[in-house]
């Protein structure tokens, strides 16, 4: 079996649990930047965090056989802070660089002018640079939050095929169905959704344009629940087939809009910037 996590913060996570994906079936990945738990308060700490993006998180994946890819953005929660709104202008010159997938995750978290004006012109950003994005869904006020992202999308210049919602659940998936964006679940260990839960959405709705996330952070969350939901998806009848369209093709098909994937994983043998992670007896 092979996994792409389109979404999860390996930032936040150790090694084990790069080992432990791998034995999972995991060869691929998507990390979207995103919010670190300490508000930054410079433009500055974004970009050392969008170098670690594209430079030591992809090295270190390479070292246990996972192919690492970002998204690159200002998170709609941080948007609201006036001394990190310059993070945007800057934006530019990481959208071009080989690894970066799309721009994400942008969207709404309280819903503000601030946020208004990130997500618009991120989703500008996203259309100018031929990427796709990777935008969170609210998960207060969902339905809420939900219709208003789509009313923003739909007057922007990104077509809704070339946009996935994400955090999705039972009370949002329908209106997400309507708009033609992809779909995105974040399982996670006890709260939202959990894979018994995917595996009734994916009977309902179907498995076209689905992708299904771990989103693991540095909160409670499970770095496996992608192969958990791939087991129950199998305990409930799907096929093979049908498991390796949600948890791998269908990434690749969303992600691959950009042009840049790039899925085989030879280890590097060279130091990333004189710092390697194979001391310790090797
Ligand atoms: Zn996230």
């Amino acid at each position: 079996m092979r996994i792409f996590d389109p979404h999860i913060h390996m930032t936040s996570r150790t090694t084990d649990d790069y080992q432990a994906m791998y034995t999972a079936g995991v060869r691929a990945l998507v990390e979207p930047s995103f919010w670190l738990g300490q508000p930054r308060t410079s433009p500055a700490s974004f970009y050392d965090y969008f170098d670690s993006l594209l430079g030591w998180e992809p090295f270190r994946a390479a070292q246990h056989g996972i192919a690492h890819h970002c998204t690159i953005a200002l998170n709609p929660k941080e948007a609201n802070d006036p001394r990190c709104a310059p993070v945007l202008d800057e934006l530019p010159r990481y959208l071009v660089k080989d690894s970066v997938v799309a721009v994400g995750e942008i969207g709404y978290d309280s819903m503000t002018p601030a946020e208004d004006t990130a997500l618009a012109a991120q989703l500008q950003l996203a259309a100018d640079h031929g990427l796709p994005a990777l935008v969170h869904t609210p998960h207060r006020d969902k339905l809420a939050g939900l219709h208003r992202t789509i009313d923003v999308i739909r007057e922007s210049a990104l077509p809704p095929e070339r946009v996935l919602l994400d955090h999705l659940n039972e009370t949002t998936v329908e209106h997400a169905t309507d708009s033609g964006c992809w779909l995105g679940f974040s399982i996670y260990p006890d709260t939202k959704m959990d894979e018994e839960r995917m595996v009734a959405v994916l009977k309902t709705y179907g498995t076209e344009k689905t992708l299904v996330n771990s989103a693991a952070d540095w909160g409670k969350s499970d770095p496996l629940t992608t192969r958990k939901v791939a087991d129950a998806m199998l305990a409930a009848g799907f096929t093979e087939d049908d498991v390796d369209q949600v948890l791998w093709r269908n990434p690749v098909a969303f992600y691959g809009l950009s042009g840049r994937l790039q899925l085989d994983t030879a280890p590097p043998q060279a130091l990333h910037e004189g710092n390697s992670i194979l001391r310790g007896g090797e």
